[in-house]
């Protein structure tokens, strides 16, 4: 009996009327070749500084669900509840008829297992959502730590462990685990600050918390830039001393194993740097052989950049001795509020020791002098144009050419258009190249919300929505990379 039933599993896998492999060959050959597409979209994704779109609808599962039904009329969604039912079934009668069979530890199982995922060949039609936390109380249900009948399961595991050129796109949702607060939630940094802000002056006017990292208001006056440098200094602080997150462990996994190609990060607070295989530089250079393997899309909170001469350097508590010592222990409000309020927005700004040591410089040789440059947040703020547009854009373009084979899209609801374009183009590839040579490579999303219908129609090729905690998805994959 438990034979009959693998045996219809495995047809059920591997069955072609299943596969949307030839309804998808017919899409992507009207999908002109990326390559050539490439230079013009990244013109376009650089031309605008990060804004925030029109927030679009998120769809409900059940709405999903009748989507991914509707992309792919002609491939059911596996039913994945009953294949279980049926294992589950199975494996009772096993356990009932082998008295020894629960002596079996689930971890030499897992291994007698883990062979034929190599010839595993099952696809999901596009969209097909994989609960996590189901599969994952499910699998504590059954005592067993895996379960390779899992066709969703295994097709996530095979990617995974075959990929060799990984991107990973990430977001805040990756981080919030470490008690960074989120910007955009309800408890997030904007609404804390704008709280704060508005309760303690009634002399600043901030519309929104997003203000706090909009160039226009940073700069409009000294009183406004002291409570920016008091948020990003408090916040590299908790950065420095908070660990980073399992998912940023399951990034480090897959540069440790040879397999990550890039990560390119929303995120500020830099925790990649906390691990030992990944590594961010600033600025992000025009040289190809000088890239970093984690590519922060919007700047650093952990770097200060002179704007005379671009130099970055690494944020120092010495760099706000000064605005600190100024303020004598008291409030940096309160010091604003003084009789002698004389500060200029240049006094919060320290000295660049590049500037200052070249213009020391000229004046030992007699020259004229030519002024020192002040060091600010490598931050990409609102309003502002991207000083490192020009070498993400070309790390991103060599990326797509050099041909990725797996796309995970993390902790992001891809608001920002300029991410949301690089996501396309890298899905595209992958999907080029996948009905150019028949072989592997997809595009994983995960997250605890299902893409937003807008999202799925833009990136149109996504393989598999894994619905669920990161975090628990990276410590679920900890084991595949011992
Ligand atoms: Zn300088």
């Amino acid at each position: 009996m438990s034979v009959e039933i693998q045996q219809k599993i495995v047809m059920k896998q591997n069955s072609p009327s299943k596969s949307p492999i030839s309804k998808t060959t017919k899409k992507v050959t009207k999908t002109p070749s990326p390559k050539k597409n490439v230079k013009k979209s990244l013109i376009k994704y650089l031309a605008s500084p990060p804004k925030t779109e029109t927030k679009a609808k998120t769809p409900s599962k059940s709405e999903s669900k009748a989507h991914n039904e509707h992309q792919s009329s002609k491939t059911a969604i596996p039913k994945k509840k009953l294949i279980q039912n049926l294992i589950q079934l199975d494996q009772e009668i096993i356990n009932s008829t082998q008295d020894n069979s629960k002596n079996i530890s689930p971890k030499k199982k897992t291994k007698n297992q883990l062979s034929p995922i190599k010839d595993f060949s099952y696809r999901p039609p596009s969209n097909t959502v994989f609960d996590l936390q189901e599969y994952l109380d499910d699998l504590q249900a059954r005592q067993i730590d895996e379960d390779l009948h899992d066709s969703d399961y295994k097709f996530l595991k095979k990617q995974i462990l075959q990929s060799k050129k990984a991107v990973v796109v990430t977001g805040a949702g990756i981080s919030v685990a470490s008690g960074i607060p989120d910007f955009r939630s309800q408890e997030g940094i904007f609404k804390q600050i704008k709280e704060k802000t508005n309760s303690e002056n009634n002399d600043i006017s901030m519309g929104t918390g997003k203000d706090m990292f909009d160039f226009n208001f940073i700069y409009s006056s000294p009183k406004a830039l002291s409570l920016f440098n008091d948020m990003i200094f408090d916040l590299h602080k908790k950065i420095k001393n908070t660990q980073n997150t399992a998912f940023h462990g399951f990034i480090d996994n897959l540069a440790k194993k040879k397999k990550l190609k890039r990560c390119y990060t929303q995120n500020i607070d830099g925790f990649e740097t906390h691990l030992d295989n990944l590594v961010i530089k600033h600025p992000i250079s025009l040289k190809k052989k000088e890239w970093p393997n984690v590519i922060q899309l919007h700047g650093s909170i952990n770097h200060l950049h002179c704007i005379k001469c671009r130099k970055i350097f690494d944020i120092e508590d010495k760099h706000f001795e000064g605005q600190i010592n100024k303020k004598e222990g008291s409030d940096s409000l309160d010091y604003f509020i003084g009789e002698d309020n004389t500060v200029q927005i240049s006094d919060l700004l320290p000295d660049c020791p590049e500037c200052a040591e070249a213009e020391s410089v000229r004046i030992v040789a007699g020259k004229r002098p030519q002024g020192v440059g002040k060091l600010r947040s490598n931050i990409i703020l609102y309003n502002e144009e991207h000083p490192e547009s020009e070498g993400i854009g070309r790390v991103v373009e060599s990326d797509i050419l050099t041909n990725s084979d797996l796309l995970i899209i993390c902790g992001t609801t891809l608001k920002i258009p300029g991410v949301k374009r690089i996501v396309k183009e890298f899905s595209k590839s992958i999907e080029s190249k996948k009905q150019e040579t028949g072989e592997g490579g997809a595009i994983i999303w995960l997250g605890n919300e299902i893409p937003s219908q807008s999202i799925v129609d833009y990136v149109e090729y996504i393989d598999l929505v894994v619905l669920g905690d990161c975090q628990k998805f990276a410590k679920m994959t900890e084991k595949w990379f011992e």
